[in-house]
């Protein structure tokens, strides 16, 4: 059977639109497909992903930061007989609107709530109304009962968020953007939790099919809430949460253990090899989840003897591993549109700069602007440019470069940054807190020192 051309495997035109089975997104290493699960998998059936991954695309796959799973390097041929592969596995992927919950929901008991009930509705009423189709294509809804899997950081267009009040579980709404950032609207009664959420998807729907969340003000938000929004004066500032690595107690004797490939990328052979351990300790269930994390379920002995296998074989398993705070996108080669390979300095950095990555920020190494990794700003945020390595401080890559690094000379930096924090930080100062104080003139001027 000759290849398919191109154009007849991706429909899309639309700048950001999500790569899924159906419709994969040209990469510089090719096609990659992407998906996400609604449901728990065995370890075997990631082990057969992991031969799918290899026999149709280069072997190399991504655990996303939002928890889905991306085939690389495959061709136009090759991605549709992925998809028909995949599907005959007959496991639970997400098809239309992207509605996001903990992996661990309705099993892990320091939830504040289950929210499984209003995720499927959500997701039948969307399928019932035929909303998918007409909403931007990387809409997304958050709906966060609490627990050992934080899903603050991740972008949402409308998020529900789990908190008690006067001693009564109700739903924080909020609009647009990271936890941090989002417009906080008020707060919904569990009954009114999903309508709601269906009636502002209703809304964007009939604005436009490239509305976001973040569009929405708070008076258009309260016209579509009308009574059924609480208003309360309460700040339920988001905690810092601590990412879902290492053991985790679920209650009732069930554990679940969290870890992550470096980098959120590994080869296919690599990943299988995990799979197959967590097989023969009798582990069950997993799933991908935030921060390029594959959580697993089981009893305690078997989660801790997996965790220490994750360890020896390379894989983040806590979340002080200096890896974890770095956020880095595949980079050349793997993208067409990256200016320098980023895993390179993210190694260097991981290694030789580890006495900054403290835990208290983000290093972000971006192949471009775009920023893919990380939409947020971060506290150090480097990204290619035809110039050479572009640095802002707090800011998102893309934004207006404070200094721009020629290459050759961009470990070099990193390692000056370094050195500076370890001679001269206060007695328990974090990195974040004395790279603010120093400020973007100072950290912009180290780093360009031996230029
Ligand atoms: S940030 Fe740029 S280089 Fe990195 S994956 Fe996205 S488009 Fe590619």
């Amino acid at each position: 059977m000759s290849a398919l051309p191109l154009s007849d495997v991706q429909p899309f035109s639309r700048r950001g639109i999500c790569p899924a089975l159906s419709a994969p997104m040209q990469t510089g290493d090719g096609l990659l497909s992407r998906v996400a699960f609604t449901g728990y998998v065995s370890p075997q059936d990631f082990v057969t992903l992991c031969t799918l991954a290899t026999r149709h695309g280069n072997g190399l796959v991504d655990i996303t930061a939002r928890g889905g799973l991306q085939f690389r390097g495959l061709t136009a041929q090759s991605a549709t007989e992925l998809e028909r592969d995949v599907l005959q596995l007959g496991l639970p992927i997400r098809q239309g609107l992207a509605v996001e919950t903990s992996p661990l929901a309705g099993i892990d008991q320091t939830a504040i709530a289950d929210t499984r009930h209003i995720v499927s509705r959500i997701r039948m009423l969307v399928e019932k109304l035929g909303l998918h189709d007409r909403l931007a294509a990387k809409m997304s809804v958050i709906v966060d009962g609490g627990g050992h899997v934080s899903l603050g950081d991740l972008l949402a267009d409308i998020r529900l968020k789990a908190v008690t009040l006067n001693n009564r579980i109700v739903w924080q709404l909020m609009l647009g953007g990271a936890e941090t950032k989002a417009l906080k609207a008020g707060f919904l009664r569990e009954e009114q939790a999903a309508p709601v959420v269906i009636d502002l998807l209703s809304h964007l729907a009939t604005i436009g099919p490239d509305v976001r969340g973040r569009d929405l003000d708070l008076s258009t938000v309260r016209a579509v809430c009308a009574e059924r929004l609480l208003d309360h004066d309460v700040d339920f500032s988001p905690q810092i949460a601590p990412l879902p690595y290492g053991l985790m107690a679920l209650g009732d004797g069930f554990f679940a253990v969290g870890l992550a490939p470096a980098f959120g990328q590994i080869s296919a052979d690599r990943l299988a090899s995990l799979f197959q351990q967590a097989t023969v300790l009798g582990v069950v269930n997993v799933r991908p989840g935030p921060s390029h994390s594959l959580i697993f379920c089981g009893r305690e002995a078997d989660c801790e003897a997996l965790l220490a296998h994750a360890a020896t074989a390379g894989f983040v398993t806590m979340a002080r591993d200096p890896r974890s705070a770095i956020a880095v996108c595949p980079g050349a080669p793997a993208c067409g549109s990256a200016f320098m390979p980023t895993h390179a300095l993210a190694d260097h950095a991981a290694t030789e700069c580890a006495s900054l990555l403290d835990g208290s920020f983000t290093l972000h190494l971006s192949g471009c602007a775009k920023g893919c990794a990380h939409p947020s700003p971060a506290l150090l945020a480097f990204h290619g440019s035809a110039e050479g390595l572009a640095f802002g401080l707090s800011v998102r890559v893309g934004d207006s470069p404070a200094a721009i690094l020629p290459f050759g000379g961009q470990k070099a930096a990193l390692s000056r940054l370094a050195q500076l924090y370890e001679k001269e930080h206060k007695p328990g100062e974090t990195a974040r807190t004395f790279f603010s104080r120093l400020g973007t003139e100072t950290v912009s001027a180290v780093l360009q020192q031996d230029n």
